[in-house]
């Protein structure tokens, strides 16, 4: 096992993964910006390092500065998080070649899976569904001949895509051509690779996900579904664990279809199996990402594993201690995402010190964050503040949870959504469990 880990990231997933390296025994090394000197997961960790100024490609994406701490500190393993670099193939090579473990994949697996175009096609190769679409187009005129066979509506959708960047829907021809330079130039700007590929718009459907865990010996075990379809600009909002759509046979196939899909790709560690699931119960691969997700959270309510410290014990070497006939979905299990924006004002992101601050509690309530009071939440970094996650033994007992939990939250000084979460939850089409992706899109209407 490691005695030393850094973690490189910030806000509630830092604190997250120090407080499990912590319960193992493992030291922590914490790494931030100029803008993060006050910040939980600086004081949480063992020893810090400044890693440069405030915006994220000068710190948090600074792969040299954070593995030259990662040496300076004797750490012998990085702890990626989610977004910033855990899914940046350079980062888990530049780690391999230093002798550094990556907490992740192998940097191939990244780069693979991580180009969705390529993705797709290792999927089909393997017999895993994929949504009806094409390969990665060269220009506007290949877009227009293949979107001709696929149909409208239809989606464009960066190759190098994430967090919902890249994708535009096309209901008809005419919106074609602007549709493509939009989402060539974002993809361009975000990912620094403008190509993109398209699939048929499939409506109304449910976003549903599968985690998967796979050691280094060819153990692939799955801890069954989550369902995100609560989503605003493809971002999602609030997580379930299980799904109301799922029944058991149905999770069985698509364990099954999932751990199909990590053997295909020869994975390792944590990851999850993205899926669009239909009415009619079809499912198609989306996409694979090879990190730990936001809403891991859930999972771990209802199967009772720890994946952070999973993942730890697969990058040491440790085998999976558990077997597919161990997991079983206990319970009822949801999340919400509580962002500094405000939703009034057309989500407008908040800034601001955090006057008052009141954190819910009781049996079976977690909120993960790194908010603390007096805490000055900084401009420069994603907008989610924290997590609320209950857990009980039915979804309806778990809805009124989590309204009572939402209701105890107090966080003044910056705007945040939690009241938009309580209608959210209230909304009988949430309630009935039977809710697709459009479901934010179709109250805003
Ligand atoms: P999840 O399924 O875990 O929610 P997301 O796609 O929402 O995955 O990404 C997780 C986090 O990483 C979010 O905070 C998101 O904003 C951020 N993120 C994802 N991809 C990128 C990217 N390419 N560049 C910057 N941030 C990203
Ligand atoms: P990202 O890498 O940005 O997370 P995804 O491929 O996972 O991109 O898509 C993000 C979201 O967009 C999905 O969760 C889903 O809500 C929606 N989406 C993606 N592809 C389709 C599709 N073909 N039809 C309908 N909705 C889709
Ligand atoms: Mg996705």
């Amino acid at each position: 096992m490691f005695s030393k880990i850094l973690i490189a990231n910030r806000g509630e997933i830092a604190v997250r993964i120090i407080r499990a390296c912590k319960e193992m025994g493992i030291s922590t090394v914490a790494v931030f910006s100029e803008a993060d000197r006050e910040a939980l997961h600086v004081s949480l960790a063992d020893e810090s390092y400044c890693i440069g100024p405030a915006p994220v490609g000068e710190s948090y994406l600074n792969m040299a500065a954070i593995i030259s701490a990662a040496i300076c500190s004797g750490a012998q393993a990085i702890h990626p998080g989610y977004g910033l670099l855990s899914e940046n193939a350079r980062f888990a090579a530049l780690c391999e070649e230093c002798n550094i473990t990556f907490i992740g994949p192998k940097s191939e697996t990244i780069a693979k899976t991580g180009d969705k175009d390529e993705a797709r096609k290792t999927m089909r190769a393997a017999g895993v569904p994929v949504i009806p679409g094409c390969d990665a187009v060269a220009d506007v005129e290949e877009a227009k001949a293949q979107a001709e066979k696929i149909g409208f509506p239809l989606l464009i959708k960066a190759r190098a895509g994430g967090g919902g960047r890249g994708i535009r829907l096309v209901k008809e021809a005419s919106e074609l051509e602007a549709a493509y330079q939009n989402a060539s130039r974002e993809a361009l700007s975000a990912f620094g690779d403008g190509g993109v590929y398209m699939e048929k718009y499939l409506y109304p459907a449910k976003h549903i996900e599968m985690q998967i865990l796979c050691d280094n010996f060819g153990n692939v075990v799955c801890l069954g579904e989550r369902e995100c379809s609560i989503q605003r600009k493809n971002q999602k909002l609030i997580e379930e664990c299980p799904s109301s759509a799922i029944d058991q046979k149905t999770r069985e196939k698509m364990i099954e279809v999932a751990t199909k899909a990590a053997k295909a790709v020869n994975y390792r560690n944590a990851g999850t199996v993205e899926f669009l699931f239909d009415r009619d119960g079809n499912f198609y691969f989306m996409e694979m990402n090879t990190r730990l997700q936001v809403e891991h959270t859930v999972t771990e309510m209802v199967t009772g594993y720890d994946l952070v410290k999973w993942q730890i014990r697969i990058a040491a070497g440790q085998k999976l201690e558990f077997s597919q006939k161990n997991v079983h979905l206990n319970g009822h299990a949801i999340e919400c995402r509580i962002n500094a924006e405000n939703p009034e004002l057309n989500f407008r992101p908040s800034c601001g010190r955090v006057t008052l601050l009141h954190v819910p509690g009781g049996p079976w309530v977690r909120f993960d964050t790194a908010l603390y009071q007096d805490y000055f939440v900084p401009p420069y970094y994603d907008s989610m503040i924290g997590k609320l996650i209950v857990f009980a033994k039915t979804r309806e007992e778990a809805i009124r949870k989590i309204q009572a939990a939402l209701c105890e939250l107090v966080i003044e000084g910056v705007d945040h959504n939690s009241e938009l979460h309580m209608e959210l939850l209230n909304d009988p089409e949430f309630k009935s469990g039977d809710y697709y992706t459009d479901f934010m899109a179709k109250r805003s209407r």
